[in-house]
């Protein structure tokens, strides 16, 4: 076999985010003894993947979780098994590119642990119980108070004690917030951008979404692979290039590798175009990345088309199609009476979180507990409480 040409897209070592104990980064809002074998975010990521919040993820929605004729399935994505994929994306990117894989594991980890059940649907219900009282949900800023707050394992604080790089990365992965706006976030530096681990993480969630979501959507079947065809010439080509390579393959292995092509595609771009951004700065220090121009982590102009046109196929004919209406009403309806009633009876609600009322306010605490839920456990609680009503 001819050796494979060496693809190296490293960046200097001083654009990664330094994971040492004596990192600035690496701080801790308690401070701990270091371990004897394990760096700094290496324990963040343990730290997230033992979380309750995360463990709960499998419960809930990451587009659908049933087939239009036969009910509930077991063989799509949850919000746990999504994860995986954005973490298994993010590690490869952040390795390529010579930054920091633990950082960007535990933020790939950490990054839809404060979605709320239902998928999108719930996420839009809950924000507009929210918005009935002058408040919003915001999925980032929930995640924020998971890992700093509820999550109780140490008898010495709350939360999860977790670094800083990765509590900067959790509210600013997706999105940039003012700082003049959010007074309580000051320790996240919202003047400045979040370094490369974190802000890779939103296109490794979008490309592992993307493409999973086509492969739940044709095996659903509430896509088409002709619709995906027609619609999508970056899928079409590759699935041409598949049925090439291997005529005889079965449908569906075909569209496998499509799409397998397809996340290549994607993944190998978004190195490549990070890695051009980040040197054309012409400075190597993470302060660079910080103050650049703009946040560095893209896709080149063509893939950065064919992410937007995914995306918008999958809005028209996945995440808003007729096939889901029903669930997505369904949804809504139970988040926004469950939300009313808990507002109208707080004693519906365990101990631990009513005593966060005084400090937080009825309606926050009632929108944390919700957020908090498996699709079933919400389903169960609305069923006892008003589906006999
Ligand atoms: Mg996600």
């Amino acid at each position: 076999m001819e050796p494979r040409e060496k693809f190296d897209a490293a960046l200097p070592p001083a654009m990664a985010v330094d994971g040492g104990e004596a990192s600035a980064l690496a701080r801790r809002a308690h401070a701990e003894p270091p371990h004897p074998y394990r760096a700094p975010f290496a324990r963040d990521m343990a730290r997230v993947l033992h979380a309750r919040a995360f463990r709960r993820l499998a419960g809930k929605t990451q587009v659908f979780t049933r087939l239009p004729a036969e009910g509930l399935s077991d063989h799509f994505r949850s919000r746990l098994t999504h994860t995986l994929e954005v973490a298994q994306i993010a590690r490869t990117v952040a390795a390529a590119l010579g930054l920091n894989t633990e950082l960007a594991e535990a933020l790939a980890l950490a990054h839809d642990i404060g979605h709320p059940p239902f998928g999108h649907a719930g996420e839009r219900a809950l924000d507009r119980a929210l918005r009935r009282h002058g408040m919003n949900f915001d999925h980032n800023l929930h995640a924020l108070r998971i890992v700093t707050w509820f999550e109780e394992r140490y008898p010495a604080f709350r939360g999860l004690n977790l670094t800083l790089a990765v509590r900067e990365g959790i509210v600013k992965h997706s999105r940039d917030y003012a700082a003049a706006g959010h007074p309580e976030l000051a320790e996240y530096l919202l003047d400045e951008f979040p370094p490369l681990e974190a802000q890779l993480i939103d296109l490794a969630d979008e490309i592992a979404y993307l493409t999973a979501d086509l492969d739940d959507g044709l095996g659903a079947g509430i896509l088409a692979v002709d619709q995906v065809r027609e619609a999508l010439p970056f899928f079409r080509t590759r699935h041409d290039a598949a049925l090439d390579d291997a005529p005889q393959a079965a449908a569906k292995l075909a569209a496998d590798e499509a799409l397998r092509r397809m996340l290549n595609a994607f993944v190998t771009d978004l190195i490549v175009e990070t890695r051009a951004q980040a040197s054309a700065l012409g400075a190597a220090t993470l302060a660079s990345i910080r103050r650049a121009p703009r946040r560095l982590a893209a896709l080149s102009p063509p893939l950065e088309a064919a992410r937007a046109a995914t995306k918008a196929f999958l809005y028209a004919n996945l995440y808003n199609s007729a096939a889901q209406e029903q669930e997505h009403a369904q949804a809504e309806k139970v988040v926004l009476e469950l939300f009313d009633l808990l507002l109208a009876e707080p004693g519906l609600m365990p101990p631990d979180h009513q005593t966060q009322i005084p400090g937080e306010g009825l309606v926050r605490t009632v929108a944390d507990y919700i957020a908090g839920m498996t699709d079933a456990f919400i389903v169960q609680l609305w069923t006892r409480t008003l589906g006999q009503r």
